[in-house]
């Protein structure tokens, strides 16, 4: 059942290349790509390389792999202010079913975007 739900999955066929992604990074555990539809700049996914529909569901060895990418793609993009979203479930608005983490990173004021 898994195997047929990951072979299916978009987030698992970026991961396998079968969909082109702008890739950020990569660890053995982890994926790491800009989202195609950005709330800012930058707008990154960090996903485990596991298929897992909730955080709760992810095996911590997958869990413990992915703040850490988040991190660098935090201090690459030079975000200082920026929010970490990860949504489980429909009605937390999760529309993609395998565990990710936005790192959404908040224009400078300077530059005019709140
Ligand atoms: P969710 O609402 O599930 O937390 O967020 C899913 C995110 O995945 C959205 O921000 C959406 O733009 C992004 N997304 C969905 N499909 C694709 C895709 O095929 N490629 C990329 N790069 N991002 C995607
Ligand atoms: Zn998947």
């Amino acid at each position: 059942m898994a195997s047929k739900l990951a072979a299916e999955c978009i987030f698992c066929k970026i991961i396998r290349g079968e969909i082109p992604s702008f890739k950020i990074h990569e660890t053995a555990h982890s994926f790491a790509f800009f989202d195609i539809g950005p709330l800012s700049e930058g707008h990154a996914l960090v996903i485990p390389k596991h298929h897992a529909e909730k955080m709760h569901e992810l095996p911590d060895e997958f869990l413990a792999d992915a703040m850490p990418v988040a991190k660098k793609i935090a201090l690459a993009l030079g975000a200082d202010n920026y929010n970490i979203l990860q949504n489980n479930g429909r009605l937390a608005h999760q529309e993609v079913p395998h565990v990710h983490f936005h790192v959404i990173p908040k224009p400078n004021e300077e530059e005019g975007l709140t």
